[in-house]
């Protein structure tokens, strides 16, 4: 466990500008942010750094009776307006820099929605692929027993992310439970109904996106019946947006996983192509007229681009190609900050990640309140809830742009700073 607050060696251990990691582009975002608008400095110094990460190491049984040291990661970004919230990634390009990005991506995108929680984000570096159910499950147990100190449904709430699902919320629950002696479904979020999960939560970051995608459609004059969209990453996201769009009568023409994209340009069965939870990987065996590969998904000509796999995928490599009318971010933190200063000058709106997938951490939000009050709420009230807080959000953000915000990451990060820095503002600092 190390607090962070060793600024020059952060820094000097980011690589430089461009293939930047999370926490770089995260710095570059609330630079310019910060640069218009009137905060005060102390309280963006203070929110240029992680109050804590937390490291540790742990050693887990494999199948064959070896054992395997995997390291993990929690960065624990604010809590000036409630908890620590944010997923846990299971990847093996997770580091301690990404998870610092994430994670202040995660307090931008509670503030945005206007929710009472901070910004948090872990990992583990692992690539889930190479474990069976039984080493997943023990490495998943002895991660929550190694950050049972630090979280906890009233100090940081965890969540699925890359590699992480329900199963591996309920398996974090049980065992931070069990060390509790009580059942505490607060401790995170994203599990199974059964178990305290609220229904809708895993489709929730991609019907944000697919909902913010039609209000950012119509904003900038795009008919959203029969306007053509390309998708990358057909995962929880991914797939969600694709079919949501689908049936509100898109023509979705691209979507695509690692091994690459199916394309018809009279406009896919978004329903007939495998999602990564139905059989993962399978999109490439969807019959269509034309394969693409993963890549040249971002360059096809459509109305909405929707990146909604993993994190720089639109860089200053291919920016200049991106011929889609508006770019709206499943994924966190597709866009390299040079990748948005080129869109911005060719006038490619770029919808960010801390609004158009803030429904994942809504959805959170509606679960955590489920578990306090020990009361489900039926789906039809997820959704219409979920409805009404991304509208106000979009409301909120859309004021801002038309207020002068130069782009869509500009407004959205304003309106959450804004909030941010009201709440440490009132609070000050202690002792
Ligand atoms: N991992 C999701 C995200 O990046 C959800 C976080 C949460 O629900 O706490 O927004």
């Amino acid at each position: 466990m190390a607090a962070n607050t060793d600024r020059a060696a952060e820094e000097t251990a980011s690589p430089p500008a461009e293939e930047a990691s999370a926490v770089e582009t995260a710095r570059t975002q609330l630079n310019r942010a910060a640069e218009r608008l009137d905060v005060d400095p102390n309280v963006v110094e203070r929110l240029r750094h992680p109050h804590a990460v937390h490291e540790v190491r742990m050693p887990v049984e494999r199948d064959d009776g070896t054992l395997e040291v995997f390291v993990g990661y929690r960065a624990q970004h604010d809590s000036v307006r409630g908890p620590y919230k944010g997923g846990i990634r299971f990847h093996p390009g997770v580091t301690r820099d990404e998870c610092v990005g994430l994670s202040m991506w995660m307090t931008w995108k509670c503030a945005v929605m206007d929710l009472p929680f901070g910004g948090a984000k872990g990992g583990v570096v692992v690539n889930p692929k190479d474990l069976s159910e039984g080493e997943t499950e023990r490495l998943t147990r002895r991660f929550a027993q190694e950050l049972r100190d630090v979280v906890g449904p009233h100090t940081d709430i965890p969540a699925p992310d890359m590699g992480t699902d329900a199963q591996t919320m309920s398996w974090f629950m049980d065992a931070y439970s069990m060390q509790e002696g009580e059942t505490v479904p607060g401790v995170v979020t994203g599990k199974p109904p059964v178990v305290g999960g609220s229904h809708g939560r895993d489709g929730a970051p991609g019907r944000s996106v697919a909902i913010v995608a039609r209000e950012a459609a119509a904003h900038h004059g795009i008919d959203l019946s029969g306007a053509t969209v390309a998708v990358q990453g057909f995962g929880s996201v991914g797939a969600n947006a694709a079919r949501l769009l689908d049936d509100w009568g898109a023509t979705v023409v691209a979507v695509s996983d690692v091994n690459g994209a199916v394309y018809d340009p009279d406009g896919l069965d978004t329903h007939a192509v495998p999602t990564h939870e139905e059989e993962p990987e399978a999109v490439m065996t969807h019959e269509a007229p034309e394969t693409l590969s993963n890549e040249a998904v971002l360059e096809l000509d459509v109305d909405i681009l929707v990146p909604a796999a993993v994190g720089n995928v639109l860089t200053a490599d291919n920016a200049d190609r991106v011929r889609a009318d508006v770019v709206v971010e499943g994924a966190n933190g597709p866009t390299t900050a040079a990748a948005d200063e080129m869109l911005d000058d060719r006038g490619v709106p770029v919808i960010p990640d801390i609004l158009a997938n803030a429904g994942g951490v809504t959805v959170s939000y509606f679960e955590w309140l489920q578990d306090i009050n020990r009361r489900a709420w039926p789906l039809e009230r997820v959704h219409a809830e979920l409805e009404e807080e991304m509208l106000a959000a979009w409301d909120a953000v859309r004021a801002e742009f038309d207020d002068g915000a130069r782009t869509w990451r500009d407004a959205a990060y304003a309106v959450a700073l804004r909030r941010v820095a009201a709440a440490h503002d009132a609070r000050g600092v202690w002792p």
